[in-house]
């Protein structure tokens, strides 16, 4: 009889992992699926197609889907279970569409102290829609176009971007807050990344 209820426990164990397995895989192909549709939409193509393809390796995929909760990053569980995200470190250094991987190290000042450098402007737009589809993943049907924004100005910390990221980032999220989207891909198809042979 304990040996029936022993493999009936790891069987209900197994079939959660599997269903949290196949939750991961679910949210994280949603996820891009929205941000290629974004990323299409103000011609960014190839971006779209290749945005957060490390999330499927190994050592993001299985990291998430152990940590899966449907309704927040399971990068954060993984911060609160092991102190830091193993998983977050292995994507930030692998995909420029965070400003993250845009950190560097400063020269002057002696102390190695971390410097950002400036993002390209089409990493910044898709930046702009890695926002927009983490809040519609996370939110459903509360997500309104001040989300993005929203989510932007909760921080406590400022996050350590350069001027330039910065001020183009906060930009787009107010023309998305006030505008909406129509206009706001539109602008970001025929002004802001057609100013990148300009300035960055
Ligand atoms: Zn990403």
């Amino acid at each position: 009889m304990r040996i029936y209820q022993c493999i009936k426990e790891k069987w209900y164990r197994g079939e959660r992992e599997r269903v949290k397995v196949f939750n991961h895989l679910k949210t994280i192909t949603y996820h891009k699926w929205l941000v290629c549709k974004g990323c299409f939409a103000v011609g960014l193509y190839r971006q779209g197609l290749l945005h957060d393809m490390s999330k499927y390796s190994p050592s993001e995929f299985w990291v998430g889907a152990k940590y899966f909760q449907g309704n927040r990053s399971p990068n954060n569980a993984e911060r609160e279970a092991v102190g830091y995200s193993t998983a977050w470190l292995h994507h930030k250094g692998r995909n420029k569409h965070h400003y993250e991987y845009w950190i560097d190290y400063s020269l002057s000042g002696g102390s190695g102290g971390m410097s950002p450098a400036p993002m390209p402007r089409r990493y910044i737009a898709e930046m702009v829609m890695d926002r927009i589809a983490a809040c519609k993943v996370y939110l459903g049907e509360d997500y309104t176009d001040s989300s993005p924004l929203t989510y932007y100005k909760s921080r406590k910390e400022p996050a350590p971007m350069h001027e330039f990221t910065k001020k183009n980032l906060e930009f787009l999220l107010c023309m998305l807050a006030e505008k909406g989207e129509k206009k706001t891909f539109s602008y970001i198809k025929r002004r802001f990344l057609k100013k990148a042979g300009k300035k960055r």
